[in-house]
């Protein structure tokens, strides 16, 4: 009889003691793989202020990794360039799955002929009819549900032409093994939007907004 209220007691004792599993553990993300776009002698977009898309990518993927690791203690966040440099998108997409990512998130600015053009968007994988054997075709459904929420979290914090998500054959997604999305953070090309750009109040809103859209995605 002793042995069997032992047995109990110990079994007792396992079940309370059991860490408290997170939802963010029980999701299975553990590591994110942020891009800056462009890099090196690639600048990407140029404003007519001057500013460099490869300069605001880079600044932006940088804040957004700090926030991030400040709320989720358990994730960590790799950027595939931690500076001023060229990547090839093989670069990018092998940096991203060997380091075996659970989110990709591109970041880039727009750009347009015309300077009037503005707003923001988030872009998923969507494959060519010749080419349906890509990787992250089985990961589109889940790229999707990142897109919308991110692209309705920024719209509604800072209150910017919601152009919407959509599909793209972006080579930098098209053979990653994980969810992933680039965001279009902002017309660089539409001086309003530049001074947006460089202004620390809408890059601290947006950050936080893209990290809100995170934390409901892996709920
Ligand atoms: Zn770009």
């Amino acid at each position: 009889m002793i042995k069997w209220i032992w047995i109990f007691v110990l079994l007792n004792t396992l079940f309370l003691f059991q860490p408290d599993v997170t939802s963010l553990e029980k999701s299975g993300i553990k590591t994110i793989i942020i891009d800056p776009g462009h890099g090196g002698n690639d600048t990407g977009g140029v404003g007519k202020q001057g500013l460099l898309e490869k300069d605001v990518t880079l600044d932006i993927a940088k804040r957004l990794q700090k926030v991030i690791e400040g709320r989720l203690s358990d994730v960590r966040v790799l950027l595939t360039r931690d500076g001023d440099y060229f990547l090839s998108i093989d670069e990018r997409v092998g940096f991203a799955n060997h380091r075996k990512g659970d989110l990709f998130i591109s970041i880039h600015t727009n750009a347009s002929f015309s300077q009037d053009a503005s707003g923001f968007e988030v872009y998923y994988f969507s494959p060519l009819e010749s080419d349906l054997d890509s990787i992250q075709q089985e990961f589109i459904d889940e790229g999707i549900k990142l897109a919308g929420l991110i692209q309705k979290k920024v719209v509604n914090r800072l209150k910017i032409r919601d152009m919407g998500i959509k599909g793209c054959y972006f080579l930098v997604l098209k053979d990653v093994m994980m969810p992933a999305v680039v965001i279009e953070t902002a017309f660089i090309t539409n001086p309003s939007e530049e001074d947006n750009l460089k202004s620390e109040g809408f890059k601290t809103d947006l950050v936080s907004a893209i990290c809100d859209a995170i934390q409901e995605d892996i709920r």
